[in-house]
């Protein structure tokens, strides 16, 4: 099996990483970076955010494991001291393979349509003022929105920047995206529905801003800027993303065990 593992850059995740490779050679594993079949990720969700965007052209021939060095996450599962185990695992047995959905984000700019994808989250906010976009759902209008900004979510992100602004957590196989907002104005002018709404897979959501506005967009930690956004079309990728499971960790305990403490294992 060829591998690859990416690291949040400290000393322990760097410790680890050496430590990886001496036990994978020992069983048998290939490292190889530019063709592996399992990404491996030692940090956090931040450091598996990194490692999905830099295998995304490639995910479909590929599958993620986390490895976290900090608080359990919720893409990292494994602790540091189970990395022999895991090891072991990947030598010896077949992983389930669970698939997630992400979300499709394809801005139409005066240098054409360019096309993003994204694990947990698409954002829109004004960089200069406040965010004014017509927010349309399946070609119709919905809302116009003024205020901070907008977040699209995915299922899986959902417990991330969604779930700070009141949005509700999405079980993983739910294939949808989730439209949070962020601090909208209410006037007569201005009116948002204020909830935050979720979109099955075959509906889309367009996002019209008001010309010539400096934006700010994120794809996951991913930033960019720019003034000549036409129209943004949100909707769930025909991609999914790809993560190896030796043991079963149900996303209602990874909930459980992040947001509330109780540990059960
Ligand atoms: P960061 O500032 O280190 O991340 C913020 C926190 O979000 C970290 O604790 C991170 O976990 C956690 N996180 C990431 N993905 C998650 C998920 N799917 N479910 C639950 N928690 C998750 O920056 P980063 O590590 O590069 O992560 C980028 C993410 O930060 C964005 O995708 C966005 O979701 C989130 N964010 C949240 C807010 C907010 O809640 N107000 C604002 C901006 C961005 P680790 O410590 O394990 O990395
Ligand atoms: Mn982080």
């Amino acid at each position: 099996m060829n591998y690859v593992v990416i690291d949040r850059g400290d000393k322990l995740s760097k410790e680890l990483v050496t430590r990886f490779h001496e036990l994978a050679a020992e069983r048998g594993l290939t490292r190889n970076d530019d063709n592996p079949e399992m990404v491996i990720s030692i940090g956090g969700d931040g450091t598996l955010l990194k490692a999905f965007h830099t295998y995304v052209n490639r995910i479909d021939d590929l599958a993620f494991i986390g490895i976290h060095t900090g608080h359990l996450g919720f893409f990292a599962d494994w602790k540091a001291d189970e990395l022999e185990e895991l090891i072991r695992m990947m030598g010896e047995c077949e992983p389930r393979i669970v698939r997630y959905p992400l979300a499709q984000v394809e801005l139409d700019t005066d240098e054409g349509v360019m096309t993003h994808t994204a694990l947990n989250e698409f954002t829109l906010k004004g960089l200069d003022n406040m965010l004014v976009a017509q927010i349309n759902i399946n070609d119709e209008m919905f809302e116009m929105f003024r205020g901070d900004g907008i977040v699209v979510s995915t299922p899986s992100g959902s417990t991330a920047y969604n779930k700070s602004l009141g949005g509700a957590v999405i079980h993983p196989s739910i294939e949808s995206l989730q439209i949070a907002e962020i601090a909208s104005i209410n006037n007569r002018v201005y009116r948002t529905l204020g909830s935050s709404v979720v979109l099955p897979q075959h509906h889309h959501c367009d996002m019209i801003p008001r010309q010539g506005q400096r934006l700010q967009l994120t794809f996951d930690h991913i930033a960019i800027v720019r003034n000549d956004i036409r129209s943004i079309r949100c909707s769930v990728a025909s991609r999914k993303v790809s993560f190896a499971r030796y043991r079963p960790f149900t996303f209602w305990n990874r909930v459980r065990e992040a947001f509330l403490g109780y540990d059960v294992k």
